[in-house]
């Protein structure tokens, strides 16, 4: 199953086993920190539906002043963030070929403009992750030490924690009448 439409167990335990760093920590460790992701991005969601009063992803974008673009892409990712020019790109050509069709069965509705939304999702927790420093970015805020030398340590954040927290928020905020 893609890893948009997991639950919380199952896609701490895949992004957890993707994790580049992964060995420097303990799987207990990289799981209380998945919890953290998951829970923070559920969070987030919640507070932009009370603040922006149960806003679309579309409507939401436009608050923020994003671009969005749907273009055709290379074919390896479903979109992009790109900080510089608060632009969010949606690569249809990927999420209808390798999400709706594959998914299908996964999904409520296979129309690309209902499933648009939970990719437009979790581009926006990217962008406010950058942007709002009290939201701040995940990934950084649970670090674990790669290397350690004397009173030296060499601490690292893990990226996976950032995508977990932006499938979470995707799937609070995109995902009724999507997923379930
Ligand atoms: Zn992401």
């Amino acid at each position: 199953m893609n890893p948009v439409l997991m639950d919380k167990n199952d896609l701490i335990e895949s992004m957890i086993g993707r994790e580049a760093q992964r060995r420097f920590t303990t799987p207990e460790k990289l799981r209380e920190y998945g919890e953290f992701a998951w829970y923070k991005g559920k969070k987030v969601a919640e507070d932009c539906s009370g603040k922006y009063k149960r806003i679309s992803p579309v409507q939401l974008a436009q608050t923020l002043g994003l671009t969005v673009e749907d273009i055709d892409g290379p074919g390896f990712y479903y979109s992009e963030y790109h900080t510089a020019g608060k632009k969010i790109v949606l690569f249809k050509n990927t999420i209808e070929d390798k999400f709706i069709r594959i998914e299908y069965s996964n999904l409520l509705t296979c129309e690309y403009q209902d499933i648009r939304q939970l990719f437009l999702a979790h581009e926006i927790f990217h962008h406010l992750e950058c942007s709002e420093s009290e939201i701040g970015i995940t990934y950084k805020q649970r670090q674990i030490t790669v290397f350690s030398f004397g009173p030296f340590k060499w601490n690292t954040g893990l990226r996976c924690l950032s995508e977990i927290a932006a499938h979470s928020f995707a799937l609070s905020l995109a995902g009724k009448g999507i997923v379930y």
